[in-house]
């Protein structure tokens, strides 16, 4: 997993690199399907589960998950992309998203950005042996709600392993010591799902992207971790 991981980070450092305004999201998933490939075993998670035909989900602005790349979504400046993949290694997945901003965005643009960013970390740091689930979502909903933000209730974060969505689910909200006891060598996907407005979502006639109802903007973050004796430790990062 860690090894899938690292081709995760990887993913996600190429499509920083190359994001540009005027890109369109298929742009994207065939940058992102060429990275994965070209490691020796990787192949997308993502293409074929539960029926999803790409190796990326793009989420632009009020979409907070599951956008299908199109050669027809072209990427504007001041929009950010919520960019989600998995890569499945030798029957081993790993899960990570990225939210970024398309050339130069608002002060307040960069503002949940960051605070979704926090919350994941806030999130990540309650993985620890003798803590619930719970604490995890305690943890995110508290950096979320103190900042003004909504917190997405109709999706979680996940276990993940040999299957790419397992028992435990892990929302992103919650109260202490409730939930599923961590343990060691957990391996969980934490992934923060925050609105600038109100949190209830609504799903496209496309039957997958998921956007806020208010239309407000979105943004996500996520890791695959693994708990250790000695905390968690980040399995997608470079
Ligand atoms: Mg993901
Ligand atoms: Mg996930």
């Amino acid at each position: 997993m860690s090894r899938a991981g690292r081709i995760v980070a990887g993913t996600l450092d190429r499509i920083r690199e190359v994001l540009r305004p005027g890109m369109s999201t298929e742009d994207l998933d065939a940058e992102a399907e060429r990275f994965i490939r070209s490691h020796d075993g990787a192949v997308p998670s993502f293409k074929g589960l539960y029926g999803f035909p790409k190796t990326l989900c793009t989420s632009v602005d009020e979409e907070i998950v599951h956008g299908i790349p199109s050669p027809k979504r072209v990427l504007t400046e001041g929009s950010i992309v919520s960019v989600d993949v998995g890569v499945q290694l030798e029957g081993l997945h790993a899960d990570s998203a990225t939210t970024l901003p398309v050339g130069q965005v608002a002060p307040d643009t960069e503002r949940l950005l960051r605070v979704t960013q926090e919350c994941l970390a806030a999130g990540i740091a309650q993985a620890r042996v003798g803590n619930h689930v719970g604490d995890i979502g305690y943890a995110v909903q508290q950096v979320a709600e103190s900042a003004g933000y909504g917190v997405v209730r109709e999706l979680v974060g996940h276990g993940i392993g040999t299957r790419f969505h397992e028992e435990p689910q892990v929302p992103n909200y919650g109260a202490p010591k409730r939930g599923p006891r961590l343990l060691e060598g957990m391996t969980l996907a934490i992934e923060p799902m925050i609105t600038v407005g109100s949190p209830v979502t609504r799903t496209l006639g496309d039957k997958w992207t998921v956007v806020t109802a208010d239309g407000s903007l979105s943004a996500h973050f996520e890791h695959t971790i693994v708990i250790t004796a000695n905390g968690p430790r980040i399995l997608t990062s470079a």
